[in-house]
C-alpha cells in the first residue's frame, strides 16, 4: 500500500488523474472503475482538462460505476447515473454504450446478477474509490463480507447523514443502494483511493493501521497488491 499526502484536493486530483491517464494511454480498450461523491470531482475535472487540451482521448475507454441509489431513476439529480454525465460522461469523447452503472430501479436481483456477469467478463484496469467516515467503499458498509459481490445494501444511518447535505432533507436520502461488492472492488489490477477532510481520519487510520475486519470494510484493501492512497493532511491526521 502507497501513501501520499498533498496540501490541497486540485493537487490530489492532479496526481489521480495522471494516473488515469497513463492507463487509458498504454491499454488498447482500457476499463476503468468510476467513484461519485465529493472525492474524485477534482480528477474528472482534470481528466476533462486533459482531454480538451488534446492529451487524452476516451474513444475506446469503458467504464464500470461503483454503486447506484435505490429508488432513484436516471433523471433524478441525486442519482448517481445522472452525476457521472454532469461531472464527467458529457464532457468526454465517450461512447456512453460503454459506460455502465447499475440501475437502482427495477429487477434488483437481475440487475445485480447481470452487473456481476459484466464485471466477470471485464477486468478493471484501475478503480477509482472514495471512502466513508464509516470505513465503507462503494456502499459496502461495516459488515459487508469481504467475498461480497454485486448486491442490494441497506444503507447505514452515518452514511445518510453525510449523504443528507446533498438532499433537501435526511428523509429524502434513499434508505437502500446497489453496490459493487468488496471481491469485485479486489479484482481491479489498480486502486486509487482518495480521502480529505478530518472526517476520514479515523477510518484512513484504521484502513492503514489496524488488523482488517469486516468493521472497516475499507480495510480489505489491504490484502490487494497495488493499492495508492491520497490524502489530504487532515485525512493523514491520524496516522
Ligand atoms: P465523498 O464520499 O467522496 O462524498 O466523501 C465518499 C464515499 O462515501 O465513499
Amino acid at each position: 500500500m502507497e501513501i501520499k499526502i498533498f496540501d490541497s484536493k486540485e493537487e490530489i486530483g492532479k496526481y489521480a488523474a495522471g494516473i488515469f491517464a497513463d492507463v487509458i494511454n498504454s491499454n488498447d480498450e482500457p476499463i476503468l472503475g468510476l467513484a461519485t461523491g465529493s472525492s474524485p470531482i477534482p480528477t474528472y475535472d482534470e481528466l476533462i482538462r486533459l482531454h480538451n487540451d488534446g492529451k487524452l482521448s476516451f474513444e475506446n475507454v469503458s467504464t464500470f460505476n461503483l454503486d447506484e441509489y435505490k429508488g432513484l431513476d436516471k433523471t433524478h439529480d441525486q442519482s448517481y447515473y445522472y452525476f457521472m454525465n454532469d461531472k464527467l460522461f458529457s464532457h468526454v469523447n465517450i461512447n456512453v454504450d460503454n459506460t455502465n452503472i447499475p440501475s437502482g430501479t427495477g429487477d434488483i436481483k437481475a440487475i445485480c446478477d447481470a452487473y456481476n456477469k459484466m464485471l466477470s467478463e471485464n477486468v478493471i484496469d484501475v478503480q477509482l474509490l472514495g471512502i466513508g467516515s464509516n470505513g465503507h467503499i462503494g456502499f459496502n458498509e461495516p459488515g459487508t463480507s469481504f467475498d461480497s459481490v454485486t448486491h442490494s445494501i441497506e444503507l447505514d444511518e452515518s452514511t445518510r447523514i453525510d449523504n443528507s447535505i446533498y438532499f433537501k432533507s435526511l428523509d429524502d436520502v434513499p434508505t437502500e443502494a446497489v453496490t459493487m461488492g468488496l471481491s469485485n472492488i479486489m479484482d481491479a489490477k489498480k486502486v486509487v483511493l482518495i480521502a480529505t477532510g478530518e472526517g476520514k481520519s479515523w477510518a484512513i487510520n484504521e484502513l492503514v493501521n489496524n488488523p482488517k475486519s469486516t468493521n472497516v470494510p475499507a480495510s480489505v484493501l489491504q490484502s490487494h497488491k497495488d493499492v495508492i492512497i491520497l490524502l489530504d493532511k487532515e485525512a493523514a491526521s491520524k496516522l
